[in-house]
């Protein structure tokens, strides 16, 4: 990417220490907690808003962040649960772990001004220049035009790993067999349900499964996927699917759009019509971008495995953990394999899956992080991807001393995740 931009002719829109491409749950909490730590700290988003899936995917509720009843992700998660509870965006009538993705955006800039992140939003990641192992600058384009920003140690927080991708760094896609990733989803919203009405899930899926035999529903999904929400009379679904798109491509994404706005538009007709509770509802609201599960992984220090996180694997430079299921959606159509950690247990995640092979001054602070397919499949959910995404930011604001992200002084950088707040093993009260 970088010999399609003449970097020298560009002006310098600004620079900081740490620069953050992406401001979803990795990158927000990785602009937080380089700020919070004293970094100059920019964080460029490509929405007029931050959250990622969170907000721009529509995506709920946070996946578990518990281990056998106890906590295992703390710090600014933590922190972002009081927020959220302080603007009622954490209460309702049936909970559950599910959160107002409105007030989010207000937790997130909220967090942000505090913190003094500098904020530059509807702002694209337009191209790298990186060379001998380093990300000199990078180029962005906006309604201000093409313009570059200069950094110390840059962050990717794009979900995709766009910036990793095109400064060179080693990627896998998708599963070993094929490349295939996991299905993306458009989430959406009905408002209006007569929530005691409707009937359970096993009778909803056998008439799920009536209309797909009448040629009703398009859809490979082998259910229906919904969940309650802070609000009384909302259902919301997690339940299109599609397959076989890169959502590395343009055109696969117009067509998963597409293509996923009318499996919407099926679904919501077989809840009006069907579905007892839904008869006065309506379609409150689609995504503003389909939900993707999956996409490049950029290859590390150190590769997390499937077998890691099913084993629920030590690691002495752990920097996060997660104890979420291996949870992997058909790549190619129908079916949906879950595979449970053993009770009570969490796996570490190590500080060498967030430094790309190669590049001494990138780190990674979203689902991309070095992994194999299974084991994203678990790294993936919210309160995980924001823990690794608190230790990118604390370490992206050590790294500039020597400006490597190898030379952090791991040790320190947990002990400094503990003061924080985090929940690291071996070093947390709770553990
Ligand atoms: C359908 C679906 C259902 C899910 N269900 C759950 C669930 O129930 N619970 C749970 O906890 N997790 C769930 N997840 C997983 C979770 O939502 C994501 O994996 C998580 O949000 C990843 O966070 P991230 O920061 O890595 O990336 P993202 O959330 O994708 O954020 C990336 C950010 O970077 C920005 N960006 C991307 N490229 C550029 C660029 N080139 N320039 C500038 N900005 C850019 C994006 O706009 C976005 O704000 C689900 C995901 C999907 C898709």
């Amino acid at each position: 990417m970088s010999d399609a931009v003449n970097f020298e002719a560009l002006d310098v829109a600004t620079e900081a220490d740490v620069v953050i491409v992406g401001g979803g749950p990795g990158g927000l909490c990785a602009a937080v907690a380089a700020a919070e730590e004293g970094a100059d700290t920019l964080l460029i988003e490509r929405y007029g808003f931050l959250g990622g899936m969170a907000t721009a995917g529509l995506v709920n509720p946070f996946m578990t962040w518990h281990a056998g009843g106890k906590p295992i992700i703390r710090g600014l998660f933590e922190r972002i649960l009081g927020r959220l509870d302080g603007y009622g965006g954490w209460v309702g009538p049936r909970q559950g772990s599910a959160f107002d993705a409105e007030l989010l955006k207000f937790v997130a800039d909220d967090l942000c001004a505090d913190a003094g992140v500098r904020l530059r939003l509807h702002t694209s990641l337009a191209a790298v220049d990186a060379a001998e192992g380093r990300v000199r600058r990078i180029a962005i384009l906006s309604k201000s035009g093409l313009q570059a920003v200069e950094g110390e140690v840059f962050v990717d927080g794009t979900g995709d790993g766009d910036l990793a991708a095109w400064a060179g760094a080693d990627l896998e896609i998708g599963r070993d067999e094929d490349g295939l990733c996991q299905p993306m989803t458009l989430c959406f919203r009905m408002l209006g349900v007569d929530l005691d009405r409707i009937p359970s899930r096993a009778e909803i899926g056998e008439l799920y499964d009536a209309a797909k035999e009448r040629g009703e529903i398009d859809n490979p999904r082998e259910n229906v996927l919904f969940f309650f929400t802070t609000h009384d009379r909302e259902v919301h679904f997690n339940t299109t699917r599609i397959v076989k798109r890169d959502a590395t491509d343009a055109e696969d994404m117009t067509e998963a759009e597409l293509e996923a706005r009318g499996q919407v538009r099926q679904m919501v007709r077989f809840l009006l019509s069907e579905v007892p509770g839904f008869e006065d509802a309506w379609l409150q609201e689609m995504a503003p971008q389909i939900g993707i599960r999956e996409s490049r992984r950029v290859m590390g220090d150190c590769v997390l495995t499937t077998e890691d996180v099913l084993e629920a694997r030590k690691f002495d430079d752990g920097i996060a953990r997660g104890s979420y299921a291996v949870d992997i959606h058909n790549p190619a159509g129908t079916g949906t394999v879950i595979r449970r950690l053993p009770p009570g247990e969490a796996y570490d995640i190590s500080y060498r899956c967030l430094t790309p092979r190669g590049i001494d001054n990138l780190l990674i602070a979203a689902r991309c992080i070095s992994s194999d397919h299974g084991a994203h499949s678990s790294l993936r959910v919210m309160p995980i991807v924001m823990a690794i995404g608190e230790a990118a930011g604390v370490a992206a604001h050590m790294a500039l001393a020597g400006g490597d992200v190898r030379g952090v002084e791991v040790a320190s950088l947990r002990e400094r995740l503990v003061a924080r707040g985090a929940s690291i093993h071996g070093l947390s009260p709770e553990d």
